[in-house]
């Protein structure tokens, strides 16, 4: 890993001198002309002006090297799909009993293995949908007896944990609770694999610190990147960083492609992206009428365009 350095940010430079000398013991660091220096020669408080002259830092051997030595649990998380590319659809929340079996059945006549089932949701606004929460576990039930599907849901507390663990095969952490640590300790002890989304703007850092949470006990970790705020077209979907874990770590990861996407038609290319990444699969929103959506309707798929973008995947082999 190598970071440039503004000569002008002195500030910068002795913050990631900090972290450089904690996290990676033995990173060199690169100073203009041919001065070289390793992290643990340096000084808390060094003079300012050797800071200016920061050219990079290096950890010794790569990144990879450094985050095994840190993360010695998440970067041996085993999970695997059954298939090379997995597709985890559904709504963006469970909605009623009849438009969940509804796209239940959907999903299973394209032959897919799992469906998003959310209950409780991580809302913004206290005051938009918060899912059905406990009214939802029913329907859960409902549609995993007659369809056997296997049911991704999220959950933001231990409480809710408990609550889901029969109906549910895959925990979801959300971005907004990829630092809640309370929950992942409580997921940690679970025998079922959990889907951890990176939170906006985390780093790969951050994420594996979290999977660290789970990986003593638990490693069956999916790694799901879910982007950036979409506030500008090129803060969606990081598939760099995706790829960039999957490759260094082999670890066990999937892009979600619609909750940063700046709406539907941004989603099929997304879907694409991160086959040609090299992804484990993705996570798609969809609904039978996006228009009347609760949640999240401007990037969910109608039926006819998923069963195109389905298609369209098996069709790359
Ligand atoms: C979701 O997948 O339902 C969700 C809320 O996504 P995120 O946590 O990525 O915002
Ligand atoms: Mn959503």
């Amino acid at each position: 890993m190598l970071i440039n350095l503004d000569k002008s940010e002195k500030k910068r430079a002795k913050r990631i001198i900090n972290i450089f000398r904690k996290d990676f013991k033995s990173a060199k660091v690169f100073f203009t002309g041919d001065k070289t220096i390793s992290v643990e020669n340096l000084k808390k408080g060094e003079a300012p002006a050797l800071f200016s002259q920061i050219k990079a830092v290096l950890p010794k051997s790569e990144i990879i090297c450094s985050a095994e030595e840190l993360y010695p649990d998440a970067v041996k998380s085993k999970f695997s799909f059954d298939k090379k590319f997995e597709i985890i659809a559904g709504p963006c929340a469970v909605e009623d009993i009849k438009s969940y079996l509804k796209t239940a059945s959907f999903l299973k006549s394209l032959g897919l293995k799992y469906i998003r089932g959310p209950i409780f949701k991580p809302r913004q606004s206290p005051y938009s949908f918060q899912g059905l929460e406990e009214k939802g576990i029913e329907i859960l039930k409902e549609a995993k007896e007659k369809y056997s599907l296997k049911i991704v849901t999220e959950v933001l507390s231990a409480e809710q944990t408990n609550k889901v663990r029969s109906y549910c095969d895959i925990f979801q952490v959300g971005a907004a609770n990829m630092r809640n640590y309370p929950l992942l300790k409580t997921l940690s002890e679970s025998d079922k694999p959990v889907l951890l989304k990176r939170a906006q703007c985390a780093t790969i850092k951050d994420w594996l610190s979290s999977a660290e949470y789970l990986a003593g006990k638990n490693k069956n970790i999916i790694f799901c990147e879910r982007g950036d705020y979409p506030l500008f077209p090129e803060s969606g979907v990081n598939f760099n960083l995706a790829g960039k874990i999957k490759k260094d770590f082999s670890l066990c990861v999937i892009a979600d492609i619609s909750h940063s996407s700046l709406g539907a038609e941004f989603v099929f290319p997304g879907a694409l992206a991160a086959r040609y990444f090299g992804l484990d699969g993705i996570m798609v929103e969809i609904h039978e009428n996006p228009q009347k959506s609760k949640v999240d309707g401007k990037h969910a798929l109608n039926f006819k365009d998923f069963e195109k973008l389905i298609k369209k995947i098996k069709s790359l082999g």
